[in-house]
């Protein structure tokens, strides 16, 4: 009859050889086709004796298997620490790597958003390529304006549209489409063909607008100071100059007093003891009539500066190029 105490004893000294997964396999499959063998038999012994051997086939079935399993999850784990041991990493450890730095225009970008952003105001972006309209005719820049000339803006062969001379056309994006009142800043670049040692056909401006009721020049002489100080970290003197922009009236120039010497004269103030920072002025009543804005229930101020001019009197920097060479010693240098 069946020696199943004969097999059950030759697989244990087989399964206490084995060495990997693969060979535990092949003993798998070995003993499973013994056993399917030994089930194909059970037709062939007397009606009588087959649930007995039926039973037992099936609890050395049971125990193969188990003893292979067990086995199997034994040397999973094996493999498993090992890997981990082979493939150990110390996430603790700091590396010491050269980490990189941001440029200073994005600096400078944040942290005037950011000033914004804390008194109250909402940060704006534009497209780059924008409307003929928005960037001239709606800010009231008359038809025959030389800022309009083929050799000031990079005009695109799609009729209607150019690069953006300016942030200014945020404003118009704001004017026509946002609820009053609208309290906004926005930075970003813009593109005139200006290439010359001291200009870059591609710059940064920031761009203020508040637009509400009963607005007065002082309450935006205030939020300029108010930046302007913050900006600098020292308690500048303001001058305000008479200018003009064609979507502002009145309009002005912003200086302070010189950071550098601090009003006693220098070459970086040309011995004036003031810098100009930016533009500003009330909104002109023709802008808000173009953006369906009764411009006897609402009034506004906006002010403007280039983000390069103001990086470099923060870092002290003296040549505009430097901003645009990506030379790596200098960008180090801001690594905050
Ligand atoms: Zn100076």
């Amino acid at each position: 009859m069946l020696n199943i105490d004969a097999l059950r004893s030759e697989f244990l000294g087989k399964l206490s050889s084995v060495k990997s997964l693969e060979e535990l396999k092949k003993l798998k499959s070995e003993y499973t086709s013994v056993i399917n063998n030994l089930l194909k038999t059970l037709k062939d012994l007397p009606p009588e004796d087959r649930p007995r051997a039926g039973s037992q086939i099936n609890q050395l079935k049971t125990f193969v298997l188990e003893s292979i399993d067990s086995l199997e999850s034994e040397f999973k784990k094996e493999s498993l620490e090992k890997q981990l041991q082979s493939n150990w990493q110390d996430m603790t450890l700091v590396l010491d790597s050269p980490i990189g730095a941001l440029h200073p225009i994005t600096l400078v970008k944040r942290k005037i958003l950011n000033y914004f952003r804390q008194i109250g105001f909402s940060v704006w972006s534009g497209p780059l390529l924008e409307r003929e309209d928005y960037n001239f005719d709606l800010l009231n820049v008359p038809k025959d304006h030389p800022a309009r000339d083929m050799q000031d803006t990079f005009y695109v062969n799609i009729q209607g549209y150019l690069l953006r001379t300016h942030t200014s056309c945020v404003q118009i994006r704001a004017l026509l489409s946002s609820p009053l009142p609208i309290y906004l800043v926005s930075a970003g670049r813009v593109f005139r063909r200006d290439d010359d040692p001291t200009h870059s056909p591609m710059f940064h401006q920031i761009e203020g607008l508040v637009v509400d009721k009963n607005l007065s020049f002082g309450q935006m002489r205030a939020v300029i100071e108010g930046f302007l100080k913050h900006f600098f970290e020292e308690d500048v003197n303001l001058r305000f100059r008479a200018s003009y922009f064609p979507f502002t009236e009145p309009s002005a120039e912003v200086d302070i007093s010189c950071i550098f010497c601090r009003g006693s004269g220098c070459s970086v103030c040309k011995n004036s003891g003031w810098l100009e920072v930016m533009g500003c002025g009330m909104v002109h009543p023709a802008v808000l009539r173009n953006c369906s804005i009764d411009p006897e229930v609402y009034n506004g101020f906006a002010f403007g500066a280039g983000l390069e001019r103001l990086a470099m009197l923060l870092y002290r920097i003296e040549n505009i190029k430097t901003f645009f060479e990506n030379d790596i010693r200098f960008l180090k240098q801001f690594n905050v």
